[in-house]
């Protein structure tokens, strides 16, 4: 039977019918270790009670107004996000990608308000994954995103990933900002060393250029903390979130100071479904649990506990395993066998992992996981390794007896 979904993900045969925590109950009658957590989404795991309870009351309430009225939902979630970071102001969206383009479009206005209209264009790192709307395959550059899809969208300078020299030359008077994710996710877990970051938020303050982080994978506790800039010494002007904002609820937001937002005024950007109360309840359930004291050190400890059984694993397996990289709960593995086939050997063991760029696997398990479920995947972990370590001797002997 066709499927009449646009095909354009190729699907594991697989699917799901109830979560719980870390687990995923599949159709197939078998049990599964999410260390995938809907690609950094279920912060939280899988019905976790607080975000049940918190939906379904709102449910029994209203679902949707507009953002023509108030909604003190909103209100609220968006004093408690400004509380906690650099941010005065919030503009809730659906996605990433569309954070993202608030972001971009708040940088521009900027300028525009400053008057300076001509100062529209973007700096980005390569490797950078933005988003899929056409403004935000710009952004990230990559050509297989791209091609197809006409000119790309105007405005965006890409430099290679750590990269000063060709940062500093890329600085132009039509430039805007600078974007960058604190650590790359989809382009394979990749840390921007703190020194970088510092040296980026010097060239914006120099320029007047905003920077803008695209924390929609880092953020919301993955890291240890409730945003990776946190532990760079240095804030952003611009802040795209989403993923682990919503607890898998669709949810982003784009939290910007006061001062970068100054162009964006009453008509000037909207949504229809942006902050909507089942989104809001949601979103201020994960906070209540995310803020909870010890919540995020417990991340921070637990995550640690995952470098060091994933260095383990690299050293038990080296013939498999080249790298262990990342930080808190968002951890990746490069590997020595294509990223697919390892994936692939986790899922025989019953544990769910995601792809990247370079050739990396992420591990991105809810901030719930316990050492005990640590431990639960690095059993089959080592088991998965096991099983390809047996199939490239195989290879070598059948190489051999040729
Ligand atoms: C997932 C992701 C996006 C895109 O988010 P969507 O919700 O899929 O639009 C953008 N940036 C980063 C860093 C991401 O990880």
């Amino acid at each position: 039977m066709t499927s009449p979904l646009l095909p354009t993900y190729a699907r594991a045969e697989l699917s799901f019918e109830k979560g719980e925590g870390p687990w995923l109950f599949g159709r197939d009658g078998e049990r599964y270790l999410d260390f995938g957590a809907g690609i950094a989404v279920n912060a939280l795991g899988h019905a976790h009670p607080r975000l049940v309870q918190a939906l379904t009351e709102q449910a029994g309430k209203i679902w949707h107004t507009s953002n023509l009225y108030q909604i003190p939902e909103g209100e609220r979630l968006a004093n408690r996000l400004t509380e906690n970071t650099f941010a005065d102001v919030v503009f809730f969206t659906n996605s990433g990608a569309e954070a993202n383009e608030a972001a971009i479009k708040m940088a521009r206005k900027y300028h525009a308000a400053g008057g300076h209209p001509e100062r529209f264009r973007v700096i980005t790192f390569e490797g950078a994954f933005h988003g899929r709307t056409l403004a935000t395959i710009a952004a990230g550059g990559q050509a297989k995103y791209l091609e197809g899809f006409g000119p790309k969208v105007e405005g965006f300078d890409q430099v290679p990933f750590d990269d000063l020299g060709a940062l500093k030359a890329a600085i132009g008077p039509e430039t805007a900002a600078i974007m960058i994710e604190p650590i790359q996710g989809e382009g394979g877990i990749r840390p921007v060393p703190n020194a970088f970051l510092r040296e980026l938020r010097a060239l914006c303050d120099q320029h007047d250029l905003l920077l803008i982080f695209d924390e929609i994978q880092t953020g919301v506790g993955r890291t240890g903390k409730l945003f990776a800039y946190e532990w760079t010494g240095v804030a952003p002007d611009i802040m795209a979130v989403a993923k682990g904002i919503g607890g898998g609820f669709p949810m982003g937001a784009c939290l910007a100071t006061a001062e970068a937002a100054r162009g964006m005024t009453v008509g000037t950007h909207g949504t229809t479904f942006g902050g909507n109360p089942l989104a809001m309840a949601v979103g201020n359930a994960v906070l209540d649990v995310i803020l909870e004291p010890g919540f995020l050190q417990r991340v921070e400890k637990v995550g640690l506990l995952l470098k060091q059984r994933l260095a383990e694993l690299k050293d038990r397996h080296p013939a498999v395993i080249a790298e262990v990289r990342g930080q808190g709960l968002m951890m990746g593995l490069r590997t020595h066998v294509p990223n697919t086939d390892f994936i692939a050997a986790a899922r025989a063991q019953k544990i769910i992992l995601i792809g990247a760029g370079d050739n990396v696997t992420r591990l991105l398990p809810p901030l719930i996981v316990s050492d005990e479920d640590i431990t639960e995947a690095f059993n089959r972990l080592d088991a998965a390794c096991t099983a390809m370590e047996a199939d490239l001797n195989g290879v070598a002997h059948r190489g051999a007896a040729e």
